[in-house]
């Protein structure tokens, strides 16, 4: 298996890179804009902590949305079922930063993995503390998951998205105002910004994703993070609304749980067999990585991987 994949990964490396249809980076967040498209990288960690690299799978890049699945681990953690009386769990087939269901739907998010959803997330995380201590816990949280203490947050891109986030305090501002929002808008979109500025490489973003292939279990740590049935639930979202309105051609072509960031990361979940990280800064048009994604068709393909 081993040798086979590393072969796989050095085939999908080589081909993509001759690619010349890219994407666009995303420009809306400043510090992202100047990310080179060229860039491409590649991780695979099984659970008997092999890993098989390929490209620039070691160079620290962007999370963005990715990280809305780790809020959601820990808010699950921490409030249980009653959550989903704040957010829904059906996906939405409109882009990810969109308001209209927001306005129709009274201010419940129709799944946390949307920007409106995981705004409501990150204020049930805020709850009564202070913003900062939020995010030091969400830190602290991904430190643990991924068992690494060189995992960051880039405020500069943090600070950059508060400026610059309109769209996103729009939404606050549409939640508050629907009553699904207790903290300040603004102290919310701190909290939600900075987890979305979360620094990680493809390795790092493979090691934090085992406990979603091994029933809740960092088999490497041999730690528990969350319980077997909220892993099931929590992969059940990524493959419904991971990719947003970009959801179902996933499946489709993919056909695996995944979640996808605008800085070009994704990652996927083979359940029991492997954990996958893909960056590749270029998007399509519904913000997904456009070579991530014909990276992770190819390898699923080629490893006859599937959860169908
Ligand atoms: N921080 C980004 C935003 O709110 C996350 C979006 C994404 O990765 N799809 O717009």
């Amino acid at each position: 298996l081993k040798r086979r994949l590393d072969t796989v990964l050095r085939d999908i490396e080589a081909e993509l890179r001759e690619s010349t249809e890219r994407g666009e980076v995303a420009n809306y967040i400043p510090p992202l804009a100047s990310i080179d498209p060229a860039k491409f990288g590649i991780a695979v960690v099984l659970p008997d902590d092999t890993t098989l690299l390929a490209g620039d799978a070691d160079e620290k890049f962007s999370v963005q949305s990715i990280s809305k699945v780790f809020a959601l681990t820990l808010v699950l953690g921490n409030r249980g079922d009653s959550i989903w009386q704040r957010v829904g769990r059906e996906p939405s087939g409109d882009p990810f930063n969109s308001s209209v269901l927001l306005e129709l739907e009274k201010g419940i998010p129709r799944n946390p993995f949307i920007n409106a959803g995981a705004i409501v997330v990150a204020d049930i995380l805020l709850g009564a503390y202070q913003p900062r201590e939020t995010i030091g816990e969400f830190l602290r949280f991904m430190r643990f998951v991924t068992a690494d203490d060189d995992i960051y947050i880039d405020h500069h891109v943090a600070q950059a998205e508060n400026d610059s986030g309109f769209n996103n305090a729009a939404l606050a501002n549409l939640l508050k105002a629907n009553g699904n929002l207790d903290g300040a808008p603004a102290h919310v979109l701190g909290v939600y910004h900075h987890y979305c500025a979360l620094a990680m490489s493809c390795r790092q973003l493979a090691r934090s994703g085992l406990f979603l292939t091994s029933s809740g279990r960092n088999p490497i740590t041999d730690t528990r993070i969350v319980a077997a049935q909220r892993v099931r639930r929590i992969n059940a979202l990524m493959m419904t609304c991971g990719h947003y309105d970009g959801s179902g051609d996933f499946a489709f072509r993919v056909g695996i749980p995944a979640k996808s960031g605008v800085g070009g990361g994704i990652l996927a979940i083979v359940p029991g067999i492997a954990s996958i990280a893909v960056w590749s800064p270029g998007l399509n048009r519904h913000g997904n990585s456009l070579l991530g994604t014909q990276a992770l068709e190819m390898l699923c393909q080629q490893m006859n991987w599937s959860v169908f």
